[in-house]
């Protein structure tokens, strides 16, 4: 996942672009425009590639002809112009093949809910209802309470306002109730699906459509492209909220959409906690959050669809979540690239960047990624001018990445866990060739497990390799873990 104005800029031609509101590019406002662009992704397709990525999800990229604070991208102006400032629709088009000439998806962001103010037809809409809550009315914002959509108590007037409210004074809301705006949003997907050859759509604000437009929306793509994959963000850290939304569920309500992805918000609030010890130790060993949010699976169709994330563009970096912990970092990146479901991992994850001191300022926490603009005095896609622990965690991350997506008792397998003992997480991911057993140790001290106890799944093996060190280890008399350390054993046959 990256950010396409704040990863490389390529062409330092289209920085300004003529006829938009926002007139300069400046770098030194985390605000503004910093001048990335698509030739900046394009010249960086190696490196990604090389650090062992399988799919790239710029955010979006389609005009937003707004005022400063708009380089998100997230207030679309209009669905059929690629934003200038990041260049031609021939270059997304390139993108796109260079990307799948190396063996990468490309991840379309998508927004079914809301628009930019500055949209065209905000002074000419098709219909009257064509926005909710169209002006003349005052502005009406969402109230962004999303359990109203199952909450059996929930009151009309809450619900409207989840769905019908705006989701900021500068992004109206889109009716997908008018069969017309249903129709054009579906078109408009599939347009760009078959336009760029997508590998995947990402769809921001999940839910705060209309969910019978959702459901149209969904099984319409699904049923012309029965093998796509489409994520949707729903930011909740309730399993029960997340799941309504995937394909398969047997809600209550007899609700049913075909979106075969979900972000994994519950998980990644689990993940952090754990680490970090916000946790009643009296009564929970540490990993007990972690152990039993995993333990939820069962709420979901498909728990290997779910998108796992340690952070992404609205929250504080990863880094800065784990208080600056280079050994932690290591572990939650460790576990998310081991256990069940689809990682994402935020562009600059693998250099710790870092917004610390600045809790949730967007504009910091999607920096420029260094060596990305001309001059830069550190070239993270070199390695120039990392400090150690950038650079141990990018050959970190990289070799994991790398393994990963040749390993499908990982990527497609089974998972077993094992509750927690004094600090110690143990979970295994399997298939019928192979059983990786993950040991995450949270201790400051090294921890010494005996192995009996996982007898069901190492069935007598009595060796395995670790990962990181390529040392062959003896399993059967018991495995010692370093402190604060996940270990990544590949068990021998034997
Ligand atoms: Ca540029």
């Amino acid at each position: 996942m990256e950010e396409p104005d704040r990863f490389a800029n390529g062409d330092y031609t289209n920085d300004v672009a003529p006829g938009m509101r926002e007139k300069k590019v400046d770098r030194n406002f985390d605000g503004g425009r910093h001048g990335g662009d698509i030739r900046g992704i394009i010249d960086h397709l190696d490196y990604i590639r090389d650090m062992g990525f399988t799919a790239i999800w710029p955010t979006p990229m389609l005009e937003n002809d707004m005022d400063s604070y708009y380089y998100h991208g997230y207030s679309i102006t209009n669905h059929y112009r690629v934003d200038p400032r990041y260049g031609s629709l021939d270059e997304y088009k390139e993108l796109s093949a260079r990307a799948r000439q190396m063996g990468l998806k490309l991840i379309f962001d998508e927004v079914l809910n809301h628009i930019g103010i500055n949209y065209w037809w905000m002074n000419d809409l098709p219909f009257k209802d064509w926005i909710n809550f169209a002006p003349p009315h005052p502005y009406t914002g969402s109230n962004h309470r999303r359990t109203v959509n199952q909450d059996i108590y929930a009151s009309k007037y809450d619900k409207k306002l989840w769905s019908e409210g705006w989701f900021d004074k500068t992004m109206p809301d889109m009716n997908g109730k008018n069969p017309f705006m249903s129709a054009y949003l579906i078109q408009n997907t599939i347009w760009w699906i078959e336009t760029l050859q997508l590998g995947g759509v990402r769809q921001d604000t999940y839910g705060y459509s209309d969910k019978t437009f959702l459901k149209n929306w969904s099984c319409s793509i699904m049923q012309e492209y029965p093998n796509f994959s489409m994520v949707g963000e729903e930011w909740s850290y309730n399993p029960l909220i997340t799941s309504y939304w995937q394909q398969g569920t047997k809600n209550k309500d007899g609700y049913s959409g075909c979106l075969n992805t979900i972000m994994d918000f519950p998980l990644q609030d689990a993940l952090v906690k754990s680490l970090t010890g916000h946790e009643d130790a009296d009564y929970n060993p540490p990993f007990t959050k972690l152990y039993e949010m995993l333990a939820n699976d069962f709420v979901y169709t498909n728990p290997n669809q779910m998108l796992l994330m340690g952070d992404n563009h609205d929250m504080d970096r990863l880094f800065m979540q784990l208080n600056q912990d280079v050994a932690q970092t290591k572990m939650a990146l460790t576990f998310l690239l081991t256990v069940r479901g689809i990682p994402q991992v935020y562009y600059g994850t693998e250099i710790l960047m870092d917004n610390t001191g600045h809790d949730k300022v967007d504009g910091l926490i999607r920096a420029d990624f260094p060596g990305g603009w001309k001059g830069d005095s550190v070239n993270a896609f070199k390695g120039l001018g990392l400090n150690p622990d950038q650079l141990s965690m990018q050959a970190f991350l990289k070799q994991l990445l790398n393994w990963r997506k040749n390993n499908p008792m990982i990527t497609a397998g089974q998972t077993l866990h094992f509750a927690p003992v004094n600090g110690v997480y143990v979970y295994f991911r399997y298939n019928k060739d192979q059983t990786v057993m993950v040991v995450m140790n949270k201790g400051n001290e090294a921890a010494t497990i005996q192995t009996d106890r996982f007898d069901e799944i190492i069935k007598g093996r009595r060796s395995a390799v670790n990962l990181f060190t390529n040392e062959t280890i003896n399993i059967s008399q018991g495995i010692t873990i370093p402190p604060k350390t996940a270990t990544v054993l590949t068990l021998k046959a034997n």
